[in-house]
């Protein structure tokens, strides 16, 4: 008999029918004589109805109170999930992230989880209880409720597994595996049996909502064996693993992910002289904004072009910042462009071969569409585009690549 973390998204626990047949779904493995610990979000959309209601009060909540008004959300689900597991005459207890404990920082918000007690959920466990724990959330060392960041119910459950050294974290959301790319862009995208930790985390990182990159390295970091299945449908799913070299088909592109969640400055006309790089981002950081792809053009008559990439919600903030650093610089002007999108291609066996990056610009080319700004890693090519592109784009590589194809029947 095995010991399952199951994690139901917002989704899978949208209504009472569905936390209903979330309970019939658990109380099946638990007849089967598994041990089951569940983890569910909160009901779809609530999380974002908390986020405006605390908006419609102030435009800085302070992440603390954030906190603790978002966490309601999860603990709706796990007492409306144990008491659903009741009516079918199984014992269950729900906990919140601080009766667990799950220990994390005190970086409201986007906290890390730092340690995880076993005992309550063991205690439980023996005695032949489904433990249900709400997502998201945790406590850090003075008692103060924190969140994960958004998605972060599936960190929760991983790190649960982990701790628990569980035989399998099941993920349960509205698409039954993870695709070549999101089956809600790409009609013809492909359900991937297997993919491997590293792709995985690229895709998430480069926007694919699918899991939460937290996740990800969680389960790789630990071992732990994720799967992503569908609450609506019975099927195999996708099985995250490590690479394997034998079992593994390893075709040069398994993914493509994209991310509108990005916007592009440029600090034009920027004198070419040493230092310039760090002067211009070192008050962006300094502000705790993130910068993600960062290009500079070659020097003509002595100047240069400065581009980088920020979080859109981060975009007028830094357009601010800049306008210090150009009169500082003496710079020319300061351009801004929160209408891009990122797309990006994934797959391990890129790294045994040449020409894919090129073959993915040929294909935009022929679309028309004009490349702003590329980076690449061992195992992936970006791009940034104009976002009105993006779903072309998305389409057009995905059948450039043929990832609708199985990977044995792909002509390169
Ligand atoms: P949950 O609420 O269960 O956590 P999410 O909305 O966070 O669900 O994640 C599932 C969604 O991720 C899907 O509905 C799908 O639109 C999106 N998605 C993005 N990229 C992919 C992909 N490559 N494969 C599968 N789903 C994807
Ligand atoms: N409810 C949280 C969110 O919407 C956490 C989660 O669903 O994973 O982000
Ligand atoms: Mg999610």
């Amino acid at each position: 008999m095995a010991l399952i973390v199951q994690k139901y998204g917002g989704t899978s626990v949208g209504t009472v029918e569905r936390i209903e047949a979330v309970a019939d779904r658990v109380a099946r493995f638990r007849k089967e004589g598994h041990d089951v610990v569940v983890v569910v979000s909160a009901m779809s959309g609530e999380t974002n109805r908390l986020i405006g209601l605390a908006h419609a009060i102030t435009d800085n909540p302070t992440p603390r109170e954030m906190d603790v008004l978002v966490s309601t959300g999860e603990q709706v689900t796990i007492a409306l999930l144990a008491m659903a597991l009741h009516k079918r005459g199984m014992g269950a207890r729900s906990y919140t992230g601080g009766q667990v404990k799950i220990l994390t920082d005190s970086a409201h918000t986007k906290a890390r989880i730092q340690h995880i007690d076993d005992r309550n959920m063991r205690a439980d466990l023996e005695q032949g209880n489904v433990v249900i724990v709400a997502g998201f959330q945790g406590v850090d060392e003075q008692g103060n409720i924190t969140t994960l960041g958004r998605g972060g119910s599936d960190t929760t459950a991983v790190a649960l597994a982990a701790a628990l050294k569980a035989d399998e974290c099941q993920i349960y959301t509205d698409v039954d595996g993870v695709y070549t790319t999101d089956p809600r862009v790409v009609d013809s995208a492909r359900r991937l049996e297997k993919i491997t930790f590293e792709e995985m985390l690229e895709m998430a990182s480069l926007g694919s909502k699918v899991l939460q990159i937290r996740s990800v390295e969680f389960a790789g970091k630990y071992n732990v064996p994720l799967r992503v299945l569908s609450s609506f449908e019975e099927g195999p799913g996708t099985l995250i693993t490590l690479e394997d070299d034998e079992t593994m088909e390893q075709p040069l592109v398994s993914g493509i992910a994209f991310n509108r969640d990005e916007a592009k400055l440029t600090l034009a006309g920027v004198p070419d002289v040493p230092g310039v790089a760090s002067r211009i981002l070192k008050p962006v950081s300094d502000a705790n904004i993130e910068v993600d792809m960062i290009v500079q053009n070659v020097g003509k008559d002595n100047h240069t072009d400065f581009t980088f990439t920020v979080h859109r919600n981060d975009f007028k903030r830094t357009l601010e910042i800049l306008e210090k650093t150009r009169e500082e610089l003496g710079a020319r002007e300061v351009i801004g462009d929160d209408k891009i999108a990122k797309v990006s291609i994934v797959g391990v066996g890129m790294r045994s071969h040449a020409g894919v990056a090129s073959k993915m610009f040929e294909k935009l080319s022929e679309e028309g569409i004009n490349i702003q700004m590329i980076s690449t890693s061992e195992i992936k090519v970006s791009v940034v585009i104009a976002e009105k592109y993006l779903e072309l784009a998305v389409r057009a590589l995905h059948s450039a690549f043929e990832m609708d194809k199985e990977p044995s029947e792909r002509s390169y």
